[in-house]
């Protein structure tokens, strides 16, 4: 016996069923992203696998470990892409974008990264990005983050909490890595086998250790916030005035890193504990160097990202995300004498009302086990046509979802009888 292929693990497919939440996730993301101003920008799945490596850093957990690498078969060393920001950036430079004085970007798409996979964590998982190039101020940070809380409110989520860092400049980062490492070094006994790798090559990242045996280690580590240098304390409590005007709540969380290097002064994540160990819905930061590192001209930046699958398990525990609100119509044809007729009257249909989901039925079958798919299918109306219609020139028409009974109304009065139901 042959043996099915499945999907790799770690991917998922979509299946019907869940693509109304996906749909509502995405349209209300995006028309939120425009009314703010952004454009979309779309760029490749697969880049070179420099461009992540000088841009996350080498000794991150992306780079080091769970990165999509493949020779080509010209011998390049290719990446499906973990993330958007460094594309982005690519993009921006390639093509002079970062001319514009505040650009505004978002994008959507795949993300793959060779994790452990679980709820929650997937090898390819979804996200959209945004990120705005050219503004220095704690304004636009205050902005992109009221603009994260515009899109969960019209997304109907309210069990999200924001947490606010700032890491500083460069230099004081630099300064504040050393303290750490001193710390830790002190304590190096009671650091697991990671976070010892992490000592040398990263050792910010010990303070998102998820190990519990670690926690206590981490909560009396030194803050990031006496490090902190005068202009990106200033900047930093800018930030949080600006948020206090637009009553957005927020949690300063001195252990609060980020995962890549790239990141300064403002960083922030958006946490649920609605979905366990991985509740992080959205996270970003500034990354005022990366353009210039890339050989750009100097650029401040800031930018975040949304995990869409993490966001549809949260739109799951609401119901009404999920219904599809477009009307619907399904037509069935009882006589095969009267299908030229049915298709001719469901073109005319789609014709003068474009936005209603209008399902023919094909296939042929007695018209009782049409009624019942036509039941099945959730349309609201059935549409019936069989030989006596065809005589007369009418279509029956039967209400689903309530108990009014069947009518008919003449082939040249159907289109605007059915603009009159759907209009109610
Ligand atoms: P985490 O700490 O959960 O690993 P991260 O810091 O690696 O997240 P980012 O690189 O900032 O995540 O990506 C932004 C968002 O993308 C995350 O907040 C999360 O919602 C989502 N995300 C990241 N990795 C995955 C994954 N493997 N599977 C599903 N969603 C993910
Ligand atoms: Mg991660």
């Amino acid at each position: 016996m042959t043996s099915t292929i499945k999907t790799v693990r770690g991917m998922h497919d979509t299946l019907p069923d869940a693509s109304p939440t996906w749909q509502f996730l995405e349209q209300t993301v995006s028309q939120t992203l425009t009314g703010y101003g952004y454009q979309q920008i779309r760029m490749p799945v697969v880049e070179k696998t420099e461009l992540f490596e000088r841009s996350l850093g080498e000794t991150t957990d992306i780079v080091s470990k769970e990165m999509y690498t493949f020779t080509d078969k010209n011998g390049e060393m290719l990446t499906l892409r973990p993330e958007g920001t460094a594309s982005c950036v690519r993009a921006g430079l390639e093509h002079g974008l970062f001319q514009t004085p505040a650009l505004r970007l978002w994008y959507t798409g795949p993300m793959f990264r060779h994790e452990r996979p679980q709820k929650g964590r997937l090898r390819e998982f979804h996200q959209f990005g945004v990120e705005c190039y050219g503004l220095s101020g704690p304004d636009i940070d205050a902005e992109i983050i009221a603009m994260s809380a515009r899109i969960w409110k019209q997304l109907g989520l309210n069990s999200l909490e924001l947490h606010l860092n700032s890491l500083g400049s460069n230099e004081a980062r630099k300064h504040y890595r050393q303290v750490l490492v001193d710390y830790f070094q002190s304590h190096r006994d009671r650091l697991d086998d990671e976070s010892i790798n992490r000592l040398d090559k990263n050792p910010l990242r010990i303070l998102d250790s998820k190990n519990p045996e670690m926690q206590e280690l981490v909560r009396l580590a030194p803050s990031m916030s006496e490090s902190l240098d005068a202009e990106s304390a200033d900047h930093f409590a800018m930030l949080q005035q600006q948020l206090d005007a637009v009553n957005i709540r927020y949690t300063i969380n001195t252990r609060l890193v980020r995962g890549l290097d790239y990141y300064n002064r403002t960083v922030f994540e958006w946490i649920t504990n609605e979905l366990g160990a991985q509740g992080t819905v959205c996270g970003g930061g500034r990354y005022d160097g990366l353009v210039e590192k890339f050989g750009g001209p100097a650029t401040p930046a800031i930018g975040f990202g949304m995990g869409i699958e993490r966001l549809v398990s949260l739109l799951e525990n609401r119901p009404e995300a999920r219904i599809d609100h477009t009307p619907h119509i399904y037509f069935i044809v009882a006589s095969a004498n009267a299908m030229p007729t049915a298709l001719a009257l469901s073109e005319q249909i789609r014709d003068e009302l474009p936005k209603i989901r209008l399902v023919m039925h094909c296939g042929g079958g007695s018209f009782k086990s049409q009624f019942k798919k036509a039941d099945k299918s959730g349309a609201d109306l059935a549409l019936i046509i069989g030989d006596n219609e065809l005589v007369q020139q009418r279509v029956g028409l039967k209400p689903l979802r309530t108990d009014t009974g069947q009518t008919d109304v003449s082939w040249t009065d159907l289109t605007a009888t059915l603009r009159q139901i759907f209009s109610r």
